[in-house]
């Protein structure tokens, strides 16, 4: 369903943010994807909706692969699914109604069939009575419930929500998670970036943990923190044997003006 094949994306200016990863997300999962902030988990996702494209590697997700996009896949592959993020990105001008409207609209939808099926996302999120109301008037867990209404407009098959919960306070915070496992539950795969550490114990999910844009841990393949672990030995013994070879660089120089502009030698 999702799979991402010796995936990097390198930024212009800001460099490597994901590293080599590989993983597949099966159909109906629910994945935490952790670690520090800065640690790719915003790429990685990104580069799941097709946002970003990777600099190496392929990103495949339900029939769309990166290394290969026709027009109009990515936005056919939008259709398919949901994304929700921190900041829950609302239209403020217009109603709760009008905002999960607007997504239906948008996807070409029967219009006589929309405040229906608006009425019936939005029950399903728990806010039945908050149609009329607009974003301010709402607390940041409804907002972010209005959001996951939203994103579910085409009954998507994976719910991809960064950071949900990183502007909610604790009540909130376990409203919206409870929200999501009901969305798993119902069967859509759901892929969330979080730090929260209390909401990984509590349940027993899978657990992708990104440290410097890769990988380095996948609670359903043990074998990918003993790759990050030889990968990270192999880049330490790389570092030393660099900074031997340039302490004896800086030994053997007799001027010295020049010494700190030579690259270490390899050895
Ligand atoms: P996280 O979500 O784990 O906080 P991000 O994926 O946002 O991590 O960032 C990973 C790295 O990529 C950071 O070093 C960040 O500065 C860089 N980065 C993220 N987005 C961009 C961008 N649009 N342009 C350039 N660099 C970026």
């Amino acid at each position: 369903m999702i799979r991402l094949l010796s995936v990097s994306k390198a930024y212009p200016r800001t460099g490597l943010a994901v590293d080599d990863v590989s993983l597949h997300v099966a159909r109906g999962e629910f994945v935490f994807l952790t670690g520090p902030s800065g640690s790719g988990k915003s790429t990685l996702l990104k580069l799941v909706f097709m946002e970003e494209r990777p600099t190496e590697g392929e990103v495949r997700v339900s029939g769309v692969n990166s290394a290969s996009l026709k027009r109009g896949d990515v936005a056919q592959l939008r259709r398919k699914l949901g994304v929700v993020f921190q900041d829950f990105r609302l239209l403020d001008d217009r109603t709760v109604h009008a905002n999960v409207a607007f997504a239906l609209e948008v996807t070409g939808a029967a219009s006589a069939a929309i405040p229906a099926k608006v009425n019936r996302l939005l029950t399903q999120v728990g806010l039945a009575s908050k149609g009329p109301a607009f974003p301010r008037e709402l607390s940041g867990g409804e907002q972010q419930r209005v959001a996951i209404a939203r994103a579910l407009v085409n009954d998507p098959f994976v719910l991809i929500a960064d950071e949900p919960t990183g502007n909610l306070d604790d009540r909130a915070t376990r409203g919206v998670f409870q929200l999501l496992r009901e969305i798993n539950a119902a069967g859509t795969a759901v892929v969330m970036a979080t730090h929260n550490l209390e909401l990984i114990r509590r349940s027993d999910y899978r657990v992708l943990e990104m440290l410097h844009g890769q990988l380095v841990a996948d609670t359903a393949d043990p074998t990918v923190a003993l790759q990050a672990a030889a990968r990270r030995a192999e880049r330490d013994a790389a570092a030393r044997n660099g900074e031997r070879a340039a302490s004896a660089d800086r030994a053997g120089d007799s001027g010295g003006a020049h010494a700190a502009d030579r690259s270490p030698t390899p050895v």
